[in-house]
């Protein structure tokens, strides 16, 4: 099939005939059932989207579609969709099904996009692989020995494979950019509060964020602005303006970058370290003022995000007993041994050991000594992003210490795995907007991603940052 730029250019050619929205519906998913060995999809919705696909060409027929018609997305498996399982790849929702749709997803149905199927993903979000799901790990298209990273694997692997034309994933700590930066894709965690939260299930409700993986800037931007704004259901969802990102990529400010120094230090891969110096170069050749910047607290990033997300976490996931949804073991013999058999079997070990850690953070004894100390550094860790976006306008960096690493190189060591999100988990403790995109590949050929980084609410520089660094690139 023909390659387009981005959606606008695509929907041209449906408009004027040239393209059949079923045909590339089929397209779609032919490569899907191609490419099943990436094992993306927990569930592809074939004759539903083909139906939509007849509906929404006849509404362009008509004149009345949507902005986004006939793209086609997948979507994150711990997102709701009335009607269909929403699993968390887990056991304990393995039957679970959805009694209403998530505020974001419904925000792309609204503008004519089409569901394909919800994306394999670790379990309740938490990882940094794919392999902690009931389904099976992710692999990476780009080597199918490696991982996707996660913890939206699936999504990132659908765009990269090109299964789908964009796709929703979830960001706690990384979980868009990690896996974007692994699998050579886009992938936007937007500010805390931007998107409405209502429908995704909660892993940490105050680091969750919703956000798109897309093979080009226009048609990320796109979709933020489709789902983003202010919705009754999520109290914590903003009423700021959601601004046009899509029509305002080509603005031509020379945009101040800062580089903390934090982010370049031991156990960066030297390839992407390299990549990013050379991306760094150009920049300011083409004049761009780029500034050395300190962002102190950064070695207390890892530690504060796993002991408030694993809080928030044992909180949250306190709701899975067995009583009202999801999976109940049948051999109890009173209430409390309910509980325990439907837990031990329901959830995987990845889950067990957080909400472990979390019950322990919070539990009287220990509180002050973690969960109010680390709720303290993360204010600091804020503090440090204030102060550098009173001097800059975006901050870069690189998106993970190093590219995909081999299925199985990590699953046994957790604290090795928690390290590959060194570079991320700052933006969901701070609350502002994180980009990742795909600048070159390393000497094993496994793509580099660059992420950058912006005050609350300025996605819009991101995305003006993100373009003139790629059409940089590709000049
Ligand atoms: N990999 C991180 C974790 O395991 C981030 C997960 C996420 O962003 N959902 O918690």
């Amino acid at each position: 099939m023909h390659h387009y730029k981005n959606h606008s250019e695509k929907l041209k050619q449906i408009i004027s005939g040239k393209l059949s929205l079923k045909e590339n519906v089929k397209h779609f998913l032919k490569r899907i059932s191609d490419h099943s060995h990436l094992n993306a999809f927990n569930e592809v919705f074939e004759q539903e989207a083909i139906q939509q696909a007849e509906l929404i060409q006849q509404k362009i027929k008509d004149g009345k579609h949507g902005k986004l018609a006939g793209l086609v997305i997948a979507v994150k498996d711990v997102l709701q969709l009335k009607d269909h399982k929403t699993t968390c790849s887990s056991n304990i929702l393995k039957n679970f099904t959805s009694i209403y749709t998530a505020t974001a997803v419904q925000k792309l149905i609204d503008e004519d996009a089409i569901i394909i199927g919800k994306t394999n993903c670790d379990e309740f979000a938490m990882g940094s692989s794919n392999e902690n799901s009931v389904f099976g790990p992710v692999r990476n298209p780009v080597d199918t020995e490696r991982v996707p990273g996660g913890s939206s694997g699936g999504s990132a692997a659908a765009v990269a494979a090109e299964l789908c034309d964009a796709a929703l994933g979830t960001d706690t700590g990384g979980s868009i950019r990690q896996p974007a930066a692994f699998c050579g894709v886009i992938g936007l965690k937007p500010t805390y509060g931007r998107v409405s939260r209502f429908g995704l299930t909660a892993f940490a409700s105050s680091f969750d964020s919703i956000g798109p993986f897309a093979n080009n800037i226009h048609d990320a931007a796109m979709i933020l602005e489709t789902i983003s704004g202010k919705d009754e259901k999520d109290s914590t969802s903003s009423d700021l303006p959601v601004p046009f990102y899509s029509t305002r990529l080509d603005q031509s400010d020379k945009l101040k970058i800062g580089i903390p120094k934090e982010y370049f230090g031991e156990g960066l891969a030297s390839d992407i370290r390299t990549a990013i110096e050379n991306a760094i170069s150009k920049l300011k050749i083409n004049g761009f003022e780029i500034i050395d910047i300190s962002l102190p607290h950064t070695e207390y990033t890892i530690a504060t995000y796993y002991l408030l997300t694993t809080a928030e976490a044992s909180s949250n996931l306190a709701r899975y007993d067995g009583t009202r949804f999801g999976y109940r073991s049948d051999e109890f013999d009173a209430l409390s041994s309910m509980y325990k058999k439907s837990r031990s079997k329901g959830f995987g070990s990845e889950v067990k050991r957080r909400i472990m850690l979390g019950t322990y953070v919070l539990s009287a004894g220990y509180y002050d000594a973690y969960y109010r100390k680390a709720q303290k550094v993360r204010r600091l860790i804020k503090n440090d992003f204030d102060e550098a976006f009173k001097q800059v306008d975006v901050i870069l960096t690189p998106t993970t210490p190093t590219t995909a690493f081999k299925i199985g190189e990590k699953s046994n060591d957790p604290l090795q795995m928690y390290l590959s999100d060194i570079y991320t988990t700052s933006a969901n403790l701070a609350g502002i907007p994180g980009i990742s995109i795909p600048i070159g590949k390393d000497s094993y050929n496994l793509p580099i991603g660059l992420q950058l980084l912006a005050n609350q609410f300025e996605e819009a520089k991101l995305f003006q940052a993100a373009n003139s660094i790629l059409n940089e690139i590709h000049s």
